[in-house]
């Protein structure tokens, strides 16, 4: 693409890229997982980065959960904006529990999709499928998922026969493999597309199961760190982020440590008289059993709201509650996408709605998850040297990724 364009998307201006630009979001990446594996001396490549490229501390958006942040991420802008304030939402409209990964949820842009317009040859590949859509939503370019890479085709993906041309396996969608499978794309589309614009982006499959330090945890960042430096040596401009943090949520033996709004509530208040949401919930939920640190609440009426907000605060392992128009604030959340209520968990702690509604024979280790403030600081490291000055004291988010790369790197 032309080198001196300057793309706006969402209110922000981009420089093009001048070299190819692969974005990493590692998902569920606490930077303790970075720096126990650098440790461990099985990070050679992120250690590398110290000398040569920028190591920030970015805040993610809060929710802490996968798909606001990979939206964020991609429009540079927040939930308030882009729309997607959750996995999962109470859709006032079709009066259901709905997942928000359809596009239609989608109110602005992507990067991808406005860079592709300009010119430039964009490739995203994703873990999950139920992401696939809203990265890909309008795109000209590649974009399909290791879970469903058996299925690409070229009019639906931009791209065909992927399978053979990575060489590796259709991962399981519970997996490290799953992961690997997109970075081993990622070399195969950055040799033979040669993308002006690259988007992986991973599952915390591992980081679920595994505490920063632990083999499993150092193996994976292992196999990141291969690659990764597979990718800057075909002359890639890299930065690496994450959508979330993640946290052991559980007590000294392993047992954790859950609140179940939904039961709280109905014994103080009656059955129906209010309605937990929990937006971690998807599909995939045999890693954290649809537990996270952050819910939202409806209730019928204010002076209810005010009533279930008094209880809930009061409820050990509850962090924060707040009314709907201070939570749209201070989280930065469209307001109808949230209930009258937002309630954040402690660290250490997991909001449920009814234990009944909780399966948690899958977890076969002690529960980690996400969701609350306590997991909303993750890297925001770059393979390249500022070419001019960051801006000091800036708060980077997570959302700044193409920022820093386009306009501050290059
Ligand atoms: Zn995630």
């Amino acid at each position: 693409m032309n080198p001196d364009l300057v793309v706006t998307v969402n209110g922000r201006h981009y420089r093009a890229p001048r070299q190819p630009l692969v974005v990493v979001c590692i998902d569920g990446c606490e930077p303790e997982y970075i720096n126990q594996a650098i440790a461990a001396g099985r990070a050679p490549y992120f250690a590398s980065l110290r000398k040569r490229g920028v190591c920030l501390t970015a805040d993610c958006v809060i929710p802490s959960f996968t798909n606001p942040n990979n939206l964020s991420i991609v429009t540079g802008t927040t939930p308030a904006v882009h729309g997607i304030c959750g996995n999962y939402f109470w859709d006032p409209d079709a009066r259901a529990e709905v997942m928000m990964n359809d596009p239609k949820y989608l109110r602005v842009g992507t990067l991808f999709a406005a860079f592709a317009d300009a010119g430039a040859k964009v490739a995203v590949v994703t873990a999950k499928d139920k992401l696939r859509e809203l990265l890909g939503h309008r795109l000209k370019g590649i974009c399909f998922s290791s879970e469903k890479a058996d299925q690409v085709t070229l009019a639906a993906n931009g791209i065909e026969n992927i399978l053979a041309r990575v060489g590796l396996p259709l991962p399981s969608v519970y997996s490290a493999s799953l992961s690997e499978f997109i970075f081993a794309a990622g070399v195969e589309l950055l040799a033979h597309e040669r993308p002006d614009i690259m988007y992986l982006s991973t599952t915390d499959y591992v980081q679920h199961k595994a505490a920063p330090g632990i083999d499993a945890a150092n193996d994976f960042y292992a196999m990141m760190d291969g690659y990764l430096q597979r990718l800057d040596a075909m002359g890639a401009a890299i930065v690496v982020t994450a959508d979330h943090g993640m946290n052991a949520k559980t007590d000294a033996f392993g047992r954790p440590n859950v609140i179940y709004l939904q039961d709280s509530l109905d014994a103080a208040f009656g059955e129906g008289s209010t309605r937990v949401i929990l937006p971690i919930t998807d599909p995939y939920v045999v890693h954290h059993g649809a537990l996270g640190s952050f819910a939202t609440v409806y209730t019928i009426g204010a002076e209810a709201a005010r009533a279930a907000g008094a209880h809930i605060a009061a409820l050990r392992g509850v962090l924060s509650v707040h009314p709907r128009a201070e939570a749209a604030r201070q989280f930065e959340l469209a307001p109808e996408r949230i209930g009258d209520l937002v309630v954040v968990a402690e660290r250490l702690s997991v909001l449920g709605s009814s234990a009944s509604r909780h399966d948690l024979s899958g977890l076969t280790v002690p529960l980690r998850s996400h969701g609350g403030v306590s997991e909303q600081q993750v890297p925001l490291l770059a393979n390249r040297a500022p070419r001019v000055e960051l801006p000091a004291g800036r708060r980077w988010r997570n959302f700044d990724a193409f920022d820093l790369a386009l306009n501050y790197l290059q």
